[in-house]
């Protein structure tokens, strides 16, 4: 790939497909194995910065990074890291649409590897089956922890619940600030991206106006 090709897909953050892009041996090497490899990598990265790794502040660095790449940063590339999530029958026969507002995004963009920092905002209308409230929170902070592309973040977190829950009836926003844009680049401090992603009754735009105004102070924010 050239690297005139390679800054415009950076700069213009351009996703390319719904699943994020693996290759087929992603999970064969274990967790501690790519912790090695990474450590090896990264000090290579570092002294290739001139850095002097034999420096007491310096000398743990790879292995901390690596760690926190694969354990922390990016634990959600691994679909066996998929939180466990039982279904409830909706006894209640709740028809109306459920809202779970201000959820913390804590992502990295993949094209810079710098973090995505936010809120989604998630409302669905239950038909048989309903989740624990938490169950949700903690399937967007699976799906934010692989290197990302908001778009896609915000897709992926939507055909999951779409699945789990057995209905069309899914709307997801994020609001978030890059620290791509506001660090480097543009150096735009102030500006967020907003992306939505829904399905069913959510076409209709009674259904989604009802949702936004909902939501709408705090995509604000
Ligand atoms: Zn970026």
């Amino acid at each position: 790939m050239d690297i005139e090709k390679i800054e415009i897909i950076g700069d213009q953050h351009l996703p390319t497909s719904l699943e994020t892009p693996l290759h087929p041996n992603a999970f064969d090497p274990s967790d501690d194995e790519k912790i090695e490899t990474i450590q090896y990598h990264f000090q290579k990265i570092m002294e290739a910065l001139g850095l002097d790794l034999s420096d007491d502040s310096l000398s743990g660095t790879p292995y901390r990074f690596a760690k926190m790449y694969v354990k922390e940063l990016f634990y959600g590339l691994n679909p066996k890291n998929r939180p466990k999530i039982s279904t409830f029958s909706n006894k209640y026969g709740y028809k109306k649409m459920l809202v779970e507002k201000d959820i913390n995004i804590d992502s990295s963009c993949e094209h810079h590897f710098l973090p995505i920092i936010g809120k989604a905002h998630i409302g669905y209308i239950p038909k048989g089956k309903v989740i624990g409230l938490s169950k949700i929170n903690r399937l967007v902070d699976y799906y934010s922890h692989r290197p990302q592309v908001q778009e896609r973040l915000c897709l992926q977190i939507m055909k999951d619940l779409q699945q789990t829950l057995g209905t069309e009836d899914v709307i997801v926003v994020v609001n978030a600030e890059h620290l791509c844009v506001s660090s480097r680049g543009i150096k735009d401090k102030n500006s967020t991206t907003t992306t939505m992603e829904y399905g069913g009754v959510f076409e209709d735009s009674i259904y989604r106006n009802e949702f936004l105004a909902l939501v709408a102070d705090d995509v604000k924010r």
